[in-house]
């Protein structure tokens, strides 16, 4: 990033250091100081132990222009970031009547009586600029120093979210301003890609992106079966931001499903209303997680009339048609037994499109022949589009969530390239 001021977050919590609880503000803060054009260089997780974290904010303070710190405001014991923060600036906290009245109002309209404990919640660092919270009872603080500015957050993202936007925001601004130092909001683009796994998706685009030094790029494993390249630049660049955008769109083609961050079921089911077709889905190990994606998407009854969950054999047989000697001769996990599940419930149920999958998502059920991961994924279509189904057999690695999940995405990608290449319009 090419403005030089540089920010830190600290989140302070123990529960944030237990398996139960993830810090989320950092990644709200993250995205709001980037779009004011600030970097942050480096984030951590505290626990609630004043020491610890009055020496994390002082180290952070001789290193970075901008030190947010999130939660421990509370009224309770483990709410230490008030006197951390008086510890590490040598700021003395100082009661502030009008604080004190606002919260004993504030409980009072609820019909209760202030808890002594809350009036540290009262309590202001010297210097600092009291930052309202209308949603909840701990405001926040902000407070200059001689080289940096220390920013002091409610914990829950309800109360931080507002704040920020009310309070912290333009005051970064003009904290910024008033140093000369004119942060360059950045813009950012995304694109998808389906089916490819990362590391051949790395080596088309990262020559590309060679090229341009400007912008900085991030490649993300973001489901499986999905990968996004993050692209971000100074706004004044964002000519070249496009045009890395579609020279790496171009070389992607057509595994690029979208250039808008829209879901996969969104573009596919986009294009079933563009082009007024309709689909339903025949599952056996995805057991209806495919149906679950379609139908995730708001409006889908105008093009999916529904699916079967055709988990065992019998069913496979009653409700898709599939023979009882090709589940015999073949098994139940195998090229034709897909077809015939794809083409029974097309003939059947009189839609344009039909996407059938099955497979072995373990951890048992493998064989040499048909290891787990081993799946099946057949789409039936208009006869114009093809006479047989379009079988394709894929070897998934990874856990039983993992190759459920990449299946439905195999599937939905098989139809999406079936229905038209080229990255979708964004959505409507
Ligand atoms: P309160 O007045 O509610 O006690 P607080 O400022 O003291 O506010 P914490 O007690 O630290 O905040 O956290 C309250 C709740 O906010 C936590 O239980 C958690 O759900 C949420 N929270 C805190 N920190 C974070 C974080 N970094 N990311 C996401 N959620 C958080
Ligand atoms: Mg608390």
């Amino acid at each position: 990033m090419v403005a030089g001021i540089v920010a830190e977050i600290i989140a302070a919590g123990s529960e944030l250091l237990t398996p139960f609880r993830l810090d989320s503000n950092s990644l709200y803060l993250t995205a709001e100081l980037n779009a004011l054009g600030v970097a942050c260089r480096r984030k951590q997780v505290v626990g609630d132990r004043q020491e610890d974290l009055a020496g994390a904010m002082r180290e952070a303070l001789g290193r970075a222009d901008l030190v947010f710190v999130t939660g421990g405001l509370g009224p309770t014991d483990d709410d230490v970031t008030r006197p951390a923060a008086a510890a590490a600036t040598g700021a003395a906290l100082v009661a502030e009547a009008g604080l004190a009245e606002s919260l004993r109002r504030r409980f009072a309209a609820r019909g209760w009586a202030m808890p002594e404990r809350n009036l540290r919640q009262a309590e202001r660092l010297d210097g600092a600029e009291i930052l309202p919270n209308p949603n909840g009872s701990a405001p926040g603080q902000w407070l200059p120093l001689q080289r940096a500015a220390l920013c002091l957050l409610p914990g829950p993202p309800r109360e931080l979210r507002p704040m920020w936007a009310a309070e912290v925001a333009p005051r970064v601004q003009r904290w910024c301003a008033a140093r000369g130092l004119a942060p360059v909001p950045l813009a950012a683009r995304q694109l998808t890609v389906a089916g490819r796994p990362e590391s051949a998706v790395d080596e088309i685009a990262a020559p590309i992106y060679g090229r341009y030094p400007e912008v900085e790029t991030t490649i993300l494993a973001a489901s499986p079966g999905e990968i996004e390249l993050h692209l971000r630049a100074p706004a004044p660049r964002s000519a070249r931001l496009e045009a890395l955008l579609a020279e790496l769109a171009a070389a992607l083609a057509p595994a690029v499903f979208t250039t808008s961050g829209e879901p996969l079921e969104a573009v596919v089911g986009a294009r079933l209303r563009a082009r007024g077709q309709t689909l339903a889905v025949a599952e056996s190990c995805t057991g209806g997680l495919l149906a679950g994606r379609v139908t995730a998407v708001a409006g889908a009854s105008d093009y999916f009339p529904g699916g079967v969950v055709s988990y065992g054999n019998e069913v496979k047989a009653r409700e898709l048609g599939v023979r009882r000697e090709t589940l015999e001769a073949f098994g139940a996990v195998s090229a034709e037994c897909a077809a015939e599940m794809a083409a029974g419930l097309r003939r059947r149920w009189g839609v344009d499109w039909a996407l059938a999958i099955t497979g072995i998502a373990g951890p048992g059920g493998g064989s040499a022949e048909k290891p787990v991961g081993t799946v099946f994924i057949a789409l039936a279509g208009p006869e114009t589009w093809r006479a047989e189904p379009e079988v394709q057999r894929c070897r998934l690695s990874g856990e039983r969530d993992r190759i459920r999940r990449w299946s439905t995405t195999l599937a939905l990608e098989a139809l999406r390239q079936a229905l038209g290449d080229g990255p979708a319009k964004p959505a409507r």
